[in-house]
Formats: C-alpha cells, structure tokens, sequence
C-alpha cells in the first residue's frame, strides 16, 4: 500500500485497525519528500526528528491523532521558524502556537514542516517567495498558484496529506484550483487569526488544503471556533462539519453567476466548467442563473483595502522587534529604512506604497472610504443572490497553471489571476475549489478547480455540496504525476 497517497479518513481507518502506525507514514513521507523535494520545492524547511517523536507517542484515538500537516510558512508554530518566505523574517523563531496550531495538536495532528509561499502572502504564483520558486507537481515548469503555493504543491506531491494555507483572496483556493486539490476558505471569523501573520486583517483566514472535501471538514472541525485572543472570531454553537458528507445533489439550488463566464476566461476552463455544472446538473441539482452585478469592481476594490491594511500590518517589521536588522545603522531612521529596504521584496513594497497612498489625507475618501462602500455593495450580491440559491457555482481561476515567469514583470495580469476569489474575502462568505476537471496541454494534464461560495458561516452546507460533486466526478482522485 502506498502510504503517502491516502486520505485523512485512509490514515485514521489504518492508523485504527493497527495496519500500519502513525511512525509508518511518516517515514514514508519524508522518503517522498527526499525523492520529489529536488523538483516541487515546497517546503522551506522540517524538522523530521521532531515530527518523528510526536508520531512515535501519537493517540490515534483522537481526532486527528498521528495525521502530519504541512503548515504554511505565516502561522506560527512554536520553535519553528515563521518568515513568511520574507528576507525580513529569515531568523525568526515562532515563539508560540497560533491558536489554530494549539487546536490541530489537541485533535492529535503533528504540524510537519514550512511551506513555502508569496511573501507575506502577497501574490497568486509563489514567485514572491524570497528563497526559492515551488513548482507545480503537474508540470514543473509551471507555477503551483499561490500565495499557498506551498501547501497546494506538498498535498498535490504526495508529500503531506494535508496542509493548512491562508486566503486573504484566493490564497487557499487559487492554488488548490491549480494543482488539483480541495481547498476551503472558512468564512471571516470561523477560524482564529491569533498567530496568522497579518496580512489583510479584514479578510485574512487560515484554511485547510486537502485531497478531498472529508479531509477539509475534518481540519475545519479541529481548528474552528471562538478564541478569546482574536476578537473577530465568532462565538457560535460547536458544529461537525461532516454532517452534510454523503448526501446527493438532488434539490441543491446552484446559483451561475453571469459575470463569472465572460470574456478573459481561458475558453478550455470555460467548457470544462460548464461540464462540471452540467454533471451537477444530471445528478438533481437545479441550475439557477444569478447576477453579482458589482463584479467587475471586486479586484480594484481589493487592491485598495488589502495594501490599504496591508501598510499598516507591516508597519512593525522595522528592525527594531522581529528579525532582520539593517547592519550599522547611522541613527534611528537609518536604521528603519534599510532594514525595510534589504528586508522587503518589491511587490511588499509595491504594496506597502500603494496602501500607504490610498489611507493618506487627501485621497482617503477617494480611494479607501469608497472603496469600502462598493464592499458593501459586492456583500449585498451576495445576500441577494442566497435568497434564491443554497450555493454559488463557477470557476476557481480563469486560467490553468501559468509557466514560471510568465507574469513576474506584469504584476496587473498577476492581479487578475484572483479575479473569481476575491469577492467572497469581501463579502466574508466562504468558499472551497476542488478538482472539477482537466485540460491537456503540450502532452500534460492540468488541473481546473470548480469553485463552490457558501453563505456566511453555512461551511456544513458548502462542503455538502462540494463532497456530492467530487464522488460524482471522481477528479479528486487523479494523483499528480511528478
Ligand atoms: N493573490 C492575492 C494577492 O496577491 C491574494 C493573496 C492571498 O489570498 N493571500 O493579494
């Protein structure tokens, strides 16, 4: 049997029936890692001796008990580095636990590994890392998505059978989309953010990429849930999120927004997507066409409030608290300045400027204050559009894996690339992409993700769905060739 191809819910039957033991795994992993880690490059760093210890007194009782996560490298896992992929963070050591690290080691997990990822998770191609460029494992000539460049690349690998990513807009989903896995987005405030990296604090969530939609509501039940330290976390009833597994499509009201299939959309996801939608559709869901009319202004208005919190989230990496410090500083703006300067990449500081000119007396009304009126307006879309549908159908990324390179000097079309994703960290609903198909080209298949959008706080729902489709369309067991 080949270990590191199964599943959470795989791992816990054996792990259970005593056929193999959480030590296993782990061994077999790290012998997949050794082997595909010279072309994927996913992670940035592990400690495999410690992993090994906690495998070795693992309970598999629990929950999660003996299952490796692969964790990217923005949540702090204590004594492990936490650099976000960041020259500006290179010697920091986590030195405690994010709130959703503590609860996967209650439910058992072991936190395995640093992956890589967009600096500060600002990107859509994992070309932002300041160390080393992950590939996808379909085609390794092509970029794994991002900013969970990382973590969509290792669970596509085989290298971990899951891994936790954030999505500020699209992080988790984009790239789960491009290297055939499920990634969900939990709606703002399900999730602790206490021990993220701030990013966008308004739209920041830590999510979970899987090989299927089970093994995503299995992490979503361990980390969810009210945190006294993070006071957007919601206070709400426990729930298991696998209580809508296995049911059928039969009555789901999917909702086909119009502004999702237009021009700019690669014409192959396009008719993939429309296949997909229609094997729903075969299987008993009612097809329902919905409008999102404020769409075409999501990513402008994401460009704004994202570099807008952005600025300010980084504001305290300057020398002086965490990290990197400039050599010799002449006094202390200096000292400010080139750290800031050596430490950052140029789309943080592309970002960090053009927040920084978007809250600045003078245009803060312009840009910020109206910026945070038309969110209001792309949340109402979406209000409206649940009154008719139980869930939002439509494509996770308008295009297939790009080739490495491609998009560096054009970071405008790099924008684009969250086109789809953006939206629902605005309107705080949450979402998940799984495989919903493939495209060849040049000889190779590349994954298309099918993106389902749930209302706030109605995961159990979502992943309902998103289960339903995957056993009827069986994508998700296609396993990646590298
Ligand atoms: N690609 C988007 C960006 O560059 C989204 C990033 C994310 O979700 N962290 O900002």
């Amino acid at each position: 049997m080949d270990l590191v191809r199964l599943t959470i819910s795989e791992l816990q039957k054996g792990f259970r029936a005593g056929t193999f033991h959480p030590v296993d795994v782990l061994r077999a992993l790290e012998l997949r890692i050794q082997e595909v880690e010279p072309s994927v490059q996913a992670f940035l760093s592990r400690d495999f001796e410690a992993a090994l210890r906690r495998a070795e007194a693992a309970d598999v009782a629990l929950p999660l008990g003996g299952i490796p996560v692969g964790i990217k490298d923005v949540i702090n896992v204590q004594g492990d580095p936490c650099g976000c992929a960041s020259r500006i963070l290179e010697s920091y050591t986590a030195p405690y636990d994010a709130t959703a690290i503590a609860r996967l080691r209650a439910a058992g997990a072991i936190p395995f590994g640093r992956l890589n990822m967009d600096e500060f998770a600002m990107g859509s191609s994992t070309e932002n890392s300041a160390f080393q460029t992950t590939r996808n494992p379909w085609d390794t000539s092509r970029i794994p998505g991002g900013s969970s460049g990382g973590s969509a690349a290792a669970v596509a690998a085989c290298e971990v059978p899951a891994a936790l990513g954030s999505d500020t807009g699209g992080s988790i989903r984009q790239p789960a989309s491009l290297c055939g896995c499920v990634g969900l987005k939990p709606s703002y405030g399900r999730v602790s953010r206490y021990g993220l990296v701030a990013f966008a604090s308004s739209l920041d969530q830590i999510g979970p990429v899987a090989r299927s939609t089970r093994d995503c509501a299995l992490l979503l039940n361990a980390i969810a849930g009210r945190d006294p330290m993070d006071s957007t976390s919601l206070d709400l009833p426990a729930e298991d999120f696998t209580s809508e597994l296995d049911r059928d499509l039969k009555g789901v009201r999917l909702g086909i927004p119009k502004e999702y299939f237009v021009d700019g959309v690669d014409n192959r996801v396009k008719s993939t997507i429309e296949a997909a939608i229609r094997q729903c559709a075969e299987h008993g869901a009612e097809l329902v066409e919905i409008s999102l009319p404020h769409t075409e202004y999501a990513v402008s208005v994401y460009y704004i409030i994202a570099t807008a919190e952005a600025s300010a989230n980084l504001a305290r990496f300057d020398g002086v608290r965490y990290g990197r410090r400039s050599d010799k500083p002449r006094d202390l703006t200096d000292l400010y300045v080139r750290t800031r300067e050596e430490g950052f990449g140029s789309e943080v500081k592309r970002r960090i400027i053009l927040g920084t000119y978007v809250l600045s007396s003078g245009y803060y009304d312009a840009y910020y204050l109206r910026a945070q009126k038309v969110r209001t307006l792309i949340r109402q879309d979406f209000v409206q559009a649940f009154e008719k549908v139980d869930v939002v159908v439509c494509p996770t990324s308008p295009e297939v894996a790009f080739p490495i390179g491609e998009r560096t000097s054009d970071p405008l079309k790099m924008y684009l690339a969250d086109i789809f994703t953006i939206a629902a960290n605005l309107a705080g609903i949450c979402g998940i992409s799984v495989p919903g198909g493939f495209i060849d080209e040049g000889g190779r298949k590349l994954p298309v993700g099918l993106q389902f959008l749930g209302k706030p706080l109605a995961e159990s729902r979502l992943l309902g769905v998103a289960d339903a489709y995957e056993r009827v369309s069986g994508w998700s067991k296609q396993i990646a060739p590298v």
